[in-house]
């Protein structure tokens, strides 16, 4: 990284602040995508920058979920494309998934530059959206997705999703995953399972525990007892905890 020293307290979150600019920089992530990861900063910041258990535990059940999924599909978009390229590939071996690119703003041939970037790091399965397939109950150009995949998904993982979205997918009867270090956006509130977590920490854990996942019919409590929203009232409680010292 630039010129940072590894000693350097912020070394870590520096680093992914390079790692963001590093992907404006080739073209795959939107420069409204700073002022994204900028939002997120400032919730890690308040998360003391850890893997908390609220987090773990929709870990946990995101794994069952999507162990036990028909049609998973794992959606990336040009942050998550610059910050754990690695991380999604392999989630989507693990699975047997396709990664489906989606994203807001689809300036000058970005999304063909995302899918491949993805396939020069190794990925089998990129799928494109098209015309031909879209969702209902949305009018940005996220509506757009792909018949074998997002389209034809019964669950949908979406680290850093847009509220409207995960709102029309839920509705189209689909559940959502996402990772979300906000647990005050729309997206939070609205997934079947949200991971307070950054995408950095989350992912890593995620594909461990999808390998460690021998039955899942031994695992299935883990999502009868999933309760989204105590999920996101311990997060917000830890933040607020924090604010009040
Ligand atoms: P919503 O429409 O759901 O209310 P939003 O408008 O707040 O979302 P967006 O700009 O669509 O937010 O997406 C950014 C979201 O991603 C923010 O909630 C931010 O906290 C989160 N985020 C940014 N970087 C990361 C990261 N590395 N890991 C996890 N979450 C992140």
């Amino acid at each position: 990284m630039s010129d940072v020293p590894k000693s350097h307290p912020r070394y870590l979150s520096l680093s992914l602040r390079d790692q963001i600019v590093k992907g404006v920089e080739l073209g795959i992530t939107s420069v409204h995508g700073l002022i994204a990861h900028g939002r997120g900063e400032a919730y890690d910041y308040l998360l003391c920058e850890k893997t908390h258990s609220f987090a773990i535990k929709a870990i946990q059940a995101a794994a069952v979920m999507l162990k036990d999924a028909l049609h998973p599909v794992i959606s990336v978009n040009g942050n998550v494309a610059a910050l754990v390229p690695d991380n999604l590939i392999e989630l989507s071996k693990l699975l047997k998934a396709p990664l489906e690119v989606n994203i807001f703003h689809t300036e000058d041939g970005r999304e063909q530059r995302i899918c491949d970037y993805l396939l020069d790091n190794g990925a089998l399965n990129v799928l494109m959206p098209t015309k031909e397939a879209q969702l209902n109950f949305i009018d940005s150009n996220r509506r757009f997705v792909n018949p074998e995949g997002i389209y034809k998904s019964d669950v949908v993982f979406v680290p850093l999703e847009d509220g409207d979205r995960c709102e029309a997918l839920i509705r189209m009867g689909k559940r959502v995953i996402t990772i979300d270090l906000n647990p005050l956006s729309r997206t939070s509130k609205q997934a079947s399972i949200t991971i307070v977590d950054n995408v950095v920490r989350a992912l890593p854990i995620l594909c461990n525990e999808i390998r460690s996942i021998e039955d899942k019919s031994d695992h299935q409590e883990l999502i009868t007892e999933y309760n989204n929203d105590k999920v996101l009232q311990s997060a917000l409680h830890h933040i607020s905890r924090g604010v009040d010292g």
